[in-house]
C-alpha cells in the first residue's frame, strides 16, 4: 500500500490499484501519473474559454485535457472525462516520465453512465510533441498550452514537464482547476505556468465537504499562493442549493477583494449560470436575473466581474 499526498483524500492504494481520481495508480513502488500523456481533449481554444478575459485578450491557446479528477460535483459539466478510468493498461509514458518521449500506447479508457460503459477517443501525446504542436499554432494566434478539461493536478507531473519545454519556446502555460491539492503540490504548479483559472465552486465549508466531497481550504490556500505571482481569475459556476445565496456570494467577493492585503480587488470573478447535467440533470437552469444580481453584488467589491452563459 502507497499513500498518495497530492489532494486532500489522501488514497491509499494498493500495488497495482489506482486512487479515488482513477489518473494516480501505484506502480513500480511508488505513486505514478497513470494518466500521463493520455489525451482526450485538444483543441485552439479562445482564451475567453478557459474563462480568462485579461491575459491576452484576442489571443487562442491549445487546449490539452486527459482524464480523472479529485473531486465529485454532482453538476458536473465534463462527467465523461472526470470519471473515466483506464480498463487496465496505463499510459507508457508514466513509467519514466522525462524520458517517455515517443511513447505511443492506447490503453482503453472507459467511463460508464446510464447506458453502460463507453469508451473515450484518446490519443498519446509527449510533451515534446505538445510543445511542438503550441510552437506550429502561433502563426494562427497561440499564445501557449492551456491544461484544463479534466482536473490538470491529478496528473501534475505531465503539466510541469510540458510546461518547461513550452516556457522554452517563448509561450504561455495557463491552468484551468479546481486548486484542490496539496500546497506542495500548488507550489510546484504555480512556479510552472504564467495565469490560472481558478474554479472556487462555493464559499462554505459544508457545500464543498457535503456536496463535491472537497475541502475548501486546500482551494482557498491555492488561491492565496497564486495571487500576486502569476495572472489569476477566479470561477464560481451559481447552482441552486449549492451557493445561490446573496450572503455567500458576498463574502466570497469580500475574500477575494482582501487576498493580498488588498490587490484582489483586480482578480476578475466570473459568475457562470449552470445548467442541468450529470446528477442534476433534472435541476432547473439558474435564473439569469439571479447571475447579474449576484455580479452587482460582487461588483461592490471587485473591479472586474463577469456573467457567463447567461
Ligand atoms: S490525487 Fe487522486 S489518488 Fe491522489 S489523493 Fe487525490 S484522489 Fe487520491
Amino acid at each position: 500500500m502507497s499513500k498518495c499526498d497530492v489532494c486532500f483524500r489522501n488514497c491509499d492504494i494498493p500495488e497495482g490499484g489506482t486512487g479515488w481520481c482513477h489518473a494516480r495508480g501505484n506502480r513500480y513502488g511508488g505513486i505514478v501519473p497513470v494518466n500521463y500523456g493520455i489525451v482526450t481533449g485538444l483543441a485552439l481554444d479562445p482564451i475567453e474559454k478557459k474563462p480568462l478575459n485579461r491575459f491576452y485578450p484576442g489571443s487562442k491557446i491549445l487546449s490539452v485535457g486527459s482524464f480523472g479528477c479529485n473531486l465529485n460535483c454532482p453538476f458536473c459539466q465534463n462527467y465523461e472525462i472526470a470519471r473515466a478510468f483506464s480498463s487496465g493498461e496505463d499510459s507508457e509514458g508514466c513509467k519514466d516520465r522525462g524520458k517517455a518521449a515517443g511513447f505511443k500506447n492506447d490503453p482503453e479508457i472507459l467511463y460508464r453512465d446510464d447506458d453502460g460503459l463507453h469508451r473515450l477517443n484518446t490519443r498519446s501525446v509527449s510533451p515534446e510533441e505538445l510543445a511542438g504542436m503550441a510552437l506550429e499554432l502561433k502563426d494562427r494566434g497561440n499564445i501557449g498550452v492551456a491544461y484544463t478539461y479534466n482536473e490538470p493536478l491529478v496528473g501534475y507531473e505531465y503539466l510541469i514537464d510540458c510546461a518547461g519545454l513550452v516556457r522554452k519556446n517563448g509561450m504561455k502555460n495557463v491552468l484551468v482547476s479546481n486548486g484542490c491539492v496539496s500546497r506542495d503540490v500548488a507550489e510546484k504548479v504555480i512556479g510552472a505556468v504564467d495565469a490560472a483559472n481558478i474554479d472556487l465552486k462555493c464559499f462554505t465549508e459544508k457545500g464543498y465537504a457535503n456536496l463535491l466531497g472537497g475541502d475548501i481550504t486546500f482551494t482557498k490556500n491555492f488561491i492565496e499562493s497564486a495571487a500576486g505571482r502569476i495572472h489569476l481569475e477566479i470561477t464560481t459556476l451559481i447552482v441552486p442549493g449549492l451557493n445561490d445565496s446573496e450572503e455567500e456570494i458576498r463574502r466570497e467577493a469580500e475574500w477575494i477583494a482582501g487576498l493580498k492585503g488588498g490587490e484582489g480587488v483586480n482578480v476578475p470573478l466570473h459568475l457562470s449560470r449552470f445548467f442541468p447535467r450529470h446528477k442534476m440533470a433534472d435541476a432547473e437552469a439558474t435564473d439569469v436575473g439571479m447571475v447579474y444580481r449576484f455580479a452587482e453584488i460582487a461588483r461592490e467589491y471587485l473591479k472586474f466581474v463577469y456573467t457567463g452563459n447567461c
